[in-house]
């Protein structure tokens, strides 16, 4: 079985149905940050220079199936026309008889944007019937919305049953490339940061990964949980008790290996979370009573980046601390910074992480930078994604 790819497909005189992850943040109907729209362009120029004309599909943040007007398509069609230099028409519903009519009268070369496909709820419950209506608008189907690869959500998933072609696009290829260097003999030594919340939900990651990593390093509520789990104080600081078990299983795994494990030798705690608090660096690992651990220390920075300078690759998951406010961003910046300056393959998954990474500035020092955070964990974890595996033959 292959992935089919786009360079294997014949779009000569085709209508495409291209599903994007167009999910960009928009604020009062301002996108702050095009990054998933700009990362679509070579598969959308590549695919109008073969001659095909697109419909374009996507979702936009979490509507639940009704029609919630701020988030709307709308501005990422205003976008995209801006970074093509090109008209793109737009269909009110993304599907219907507004939408057949105009996918039906496109031209080679022309583009038709759909409105949000999570307004309807069947997107998402991988209804048939609406995976049908969908496919009906063109010949052949491109996905390149790696961010939603693990969901079996309609436009992903079943409705590859009604396309005759089926193919991903480059930037699906360029995130299997790199996420795959990370499970499929990484140079070495390979470091794992870990950080941010959330840490259930990672668990699965980290035990695929245990094989695989010679060291990994801590922060954020990752850190405290894994303090938690070692039966250390861990103060005011916000851990995740339920995945205290889980980690206390990884911490004897680990203790079975030879590889390095860190949780900060030392922490910023804070007396609440807020740029205002009163906050100092701790001398040791744990965190006293009534103080909130915010941010690593300077020991454990020191320690990191003395980590990250001996790694050859890293895959580094979520910040070091509360690094949206300022005096705890300290941890998280030099990390980020230290991963850009190494001479080492560098991979960023997570929403925070990237934001973190562009925060500092050195979003172009790293060598890749995931797009979809959820579905570049669960690709770390399992291999594959479900949205990947239909596109193979
Ligand atoms: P990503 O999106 O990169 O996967 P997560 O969503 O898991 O990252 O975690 C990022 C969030 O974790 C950020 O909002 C950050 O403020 C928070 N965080 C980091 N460190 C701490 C901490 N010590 N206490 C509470 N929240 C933290
Ligand atoms: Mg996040």
């Amino acid at each position: 079985m292959e992935l089919q790819t786009i360079e294997d497909k014949d779009y000569k005189g085709k209508r495409v149905f291209l599903r994007v992850d167009f999910n960009v943040p928009i604020e009062n109907g301002v996108i702050t940050d095009d990054t998933r729209i700009t990362a679509a362009l070579p598969t959308i120029n590549y695919l109008l220079d073969k001659g095909a004309s697109l419909v374009i599909a996507s979702h936009l943040g979490r509507p639940k199936g009704k029609t919630v007007p701020e988030m709307s398509l709308k501005p990422v069609r205003e976008r995209l026309a801006t970074l093509l230099g090109k008209d793109v028409i737009f269909s009110e519903d993304c599907i219907g008889p507004d939408a057949e009519k105009k996918a039906s009268g496109l031209k080679a070369g022309q583009i038709l944007m759909l409105e949000n496909l999570r307004f309807h709820k069947e997107e998402e419950d991988g209804d048939k019937d609406f995976a049908k209506k969908l496919s009906g608008l063109a010949d052949s189907y491109v996905n390149d919305a790696f961010g939603t690869c693990h969901r079996k959500h309609a436009s992903i998933y079943q409705i590859i049953e009604h396309m005759d072609s089926a193919a991903c696009g480059y930037l699906i290829q360029r995130e299997i490339k790199a996420l795959s260097m990370l499970l499929d003999n990484p140079r070495k030594p390979f470091l794992l940061i870990l950080g941010g919340a959330k840490v259930l939900d990672k668990i699965g990651m980290i035990t695929n990964l245990l094989d695989k990593v010679d060291t990994i390093i801590t922060g954020g509520v990752m850190a405290y949980t894994f303090i938690k789990a070692k039966n250390w104080e861990t103060g005011d600081c916000k851990v995740e008790p339920e995945a205290v078990p889980a980690a206390k299983e990884i911490i004897k795994a680990i203790n079975k290996k030879h590889m390095e494990f860190h949780t900060p030798l030392d922490h910023i705690i804070a007396d609440r979370i807020s740029p205002d608090a009163h906050f100092f660096a701790t001398d040791r690992g744990t965190v006293p009573n009534n103080w909130i651990g915010v941010d690593i220390g300077p020991q454990a920075i020191e320690e990191y980046i003395d980590c990250i300078n001996r790694a050859k690759t890293i895959f580094w998951n979520s910040p070091m601390g509360i690094f949206e406010i300022e005096p705890f961003s300290r941890g998280t910046m030099e990390v980020a910074r230290a991963i850009a300056a190494a001479d080492v393959f560098s991979v960023i998954g997570g929403g925070d992480s990237v934001a973190a990474v562009k925060k500092a500035g050195v979003e172009d020092k790293v060598s890749h930078i995931c797009t979809g955070g959820g579905a570049s964990l669960e690709f770390l974890e399992k291999g594959t994604l479900p949205g990947i595996e239909v596109l193979k033959k």
